[in-house]
């Protein structure tokens, strides 16, 4: 069985009067009009446990969207136990049946459960129409097909066997449970890293972010539907760090597949290193951490490219990307002339709830990254080291409003050059335009992370030198285009350095580490 390469799910417009803008819209009403109360689900049991926590919309924090059920330690044990009591027969399944679940999965997101997934994700995560299509419809479906087409190819290769000897590859799945531990900021992540496992036969144990659950419910609910057997996959909600404890020194643990900061994936290795002796298998560590990504400009770039590059990669999405362009390198033949560019294009940018489809941009995920957010642009206007050229303003009324915010700066060390700040906060430092290989230094040795970065150039040498000296510096690495939106099939995904362990997400590269080889020789 053989699953060729599919092409990638075309992403719908959205455009005014179209048919799905309609069918998204009445999407959102019925969601606001009732609601939900999201349950936990444990070995194909949806779980209610009566400690709930509420679920509010980022940009209409008065309206309650409804409520979760947590689960304590006890639902961690039970969820890792109805993992492990699925996982012979899922193992044994056919792969061919386990690929057809997935891709049930993504037909019905496809062709049943767009508009809900889309919608739950605006409402949940404050994405505006587009960018909820290109997560969780388009990027989600693509990973669900393609990670089969890729697993397929896995399958496919065996070794070499001389005459008299049949020599094979047993793909086996991990000997235990892999937790999926899964971050806000794309439904598409939510969804790729327990499917990705399971798919290659594994059974897991999946805790999303509380403030990604409205969407995962969906995602949980569409798996069920597409034939997902009792047990493989268990939904729950819970306290992140007691999650670590239970789960990390339990025997069978087999692996993490984990994105989110860098702060809690090294709290997570440290754990597992501690409880190492315990293991009957050594875990297998996968994640995708944080950013701090740059866009580079060389004299020869043109002033438009490098301002929408700007605009599109610092902002989208309010910048809660760990692709996000958050620090840029001007050079000062063209710097004053991309500065206005961009301050011209960001005015036209109108900021809103996700429901008026004429606002790009929204609000931020919480609180607590409102208040980290805007305590770095506070500290920026008290700086005279540092300059805001645009936005600066943020509001939490109604919902966690920053305007997109531009700060210039003239210590290509300012913090704001240097930590993530995971938010709506470019900062810009021009940079001699006769000293480019000296600029290429500074890139590389501002930051810990690599996980994204661009370069615009026109000329060739400029592109190629670049290239080749950041070769350490960012795991994705963009020529003329914005340092975000790596799409599936196309530029697979992921960092090195503190960015993570560089298992590029919707490849053959990830899914290698969900597997467990056994090699059989058989003498005829
Ligand atoms: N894959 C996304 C992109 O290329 C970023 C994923 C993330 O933020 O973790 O923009």
């Amino acid at each position: 069985f053989h699953f060729a390469a599919p092409v990638n799910e075309p992403v719908y417009s959205y455009a005014p009067g179209s048919p799905e803008r309609v069918a998204l819209k009445k999407q959102l009403a019925a969601f606001k009009a009732q609601e939900a109360d999201i349950p936990m689900y444990i070995g194909g049991k949806e779980v209610r446990t009566g400690k709930t926590q509420e679920l509010r919309p980022p940009h209409e924090i008065k309206h309650k969207l409804g409520q979760f059920h947590t689960g304590d330690a006890t639902h961690i044990n039970d969820a890792i136990t109805a993992a492990l009591q699925a996982r012979a027969q899922w193992a044994d399944t056919p792969w061919e049946q386990r690929a057809g679940i997935f891709l049930k999965a993504a037909e019905l997101i496809a062709t049943k459960y767009r508009y809900h997934l889309n919608a739950a994700t605006m409402l949940g995560q404050s994405k505006n129409a587009y960018q909820a299509e290109i997560d969780s419809a388009c990027e989600l479906i693509d990973f669900l097909r393609f990670n089969v087409h890729y697993l397929s190819e896995i399958y496919n290769q065996q070794p070499y066997s001389p005459q008299g000897i049949h020599n094979r590859l047993e793909y086996r799945p991990l000997e235990g449970f892999v937790l999926a531990v899964t971050p806000f900021n794309f439904t598409a992540i939510a969804g790729n890293l327990p499917t990705s496992a399971a798919l290659c036969g594994n059974v897991v144990v999946w805790k999303p972010a509380d403030t990604q659950v409205y969407a995962a419910n969906v995602i949980m609910k569409v798996l069920i539907e597409a034939g997902l057997p009792a047990g493989v996959i268990n939904l729950i909600y819970t306290d992140g760090p007691l999650l670590g404890d239970v789960a990390f020194s339990h025997p069978d643990f087999a692996g993490i597949h984990f994105t989110g900061s860098t702060a809690v994936f090294q709290q997570m290795w440290k754990t597992i290193g501690t409880n190492i002796s315990k293991y009957k298998t050594y875990p297998r560590i996968v994640g995708e951490t944080g950013g701090k990504d740059f866009v580079l400009a060389h004299k020869s770039a043109d002033v438009d490219v490098t301002a929408i590059a700007l605009a599109r990669g610092a902002f989208e999405y309010q910048g809660q990307k760990c692709s996000a362009a958050s620090r840029a390198y001007l050079p000062s033949n063209i710097a004053d002339a991309v500065k206005a560019k961009l301050v011209a294009e960001l005015a036209t940018m109108k900021m809103g709830t996700t429901e008026d489809f004429s606002n790009f941009i929204n609000a931020v995920i919480d609180e607590r990254s409102f208040n980290k957010i805007t305590n770095y642009i506070e500290n920026a206007k008290k700086d005279p080291k540092a300059k805001i050229i645009a936005g600066g303003t943020y509001s939490k009324a109604e919902g966690y409003f920053i305007a997109p915010t531009v700060i210039e700066v003239t210590d290509p060390h300012y913090v704001t050059m240097c930590e993530e700040i995971f938010g709506p906060v470019l900062t810009i430092y021009t940079y001699d335009a006769e000293k480019f290989e000296e600029i290429i230094a500074t890139v590389d040795s501002t930051s810990s992370y690599a996980l994204t970065g661009s370069i615009i150039a026109q000329d060739r040498y400029a592109i190629d030198l670049a290239t080749k000296k950041l070769v350490n510096s960012a795991g994705n690495f963009y020529i003329n285009d914005k340092p975000t939106g790596a799409v599936v099939g196309q530029q697979p995904f992921g960092g090195a350095r503190a960015s993570g362990t560089n298992d590029k997400a919707g490849s053959m590269l990830n899914l290698y580490r969900w597997l467990s080889a056994r090699t059989i020789k058989e003498t005829l």
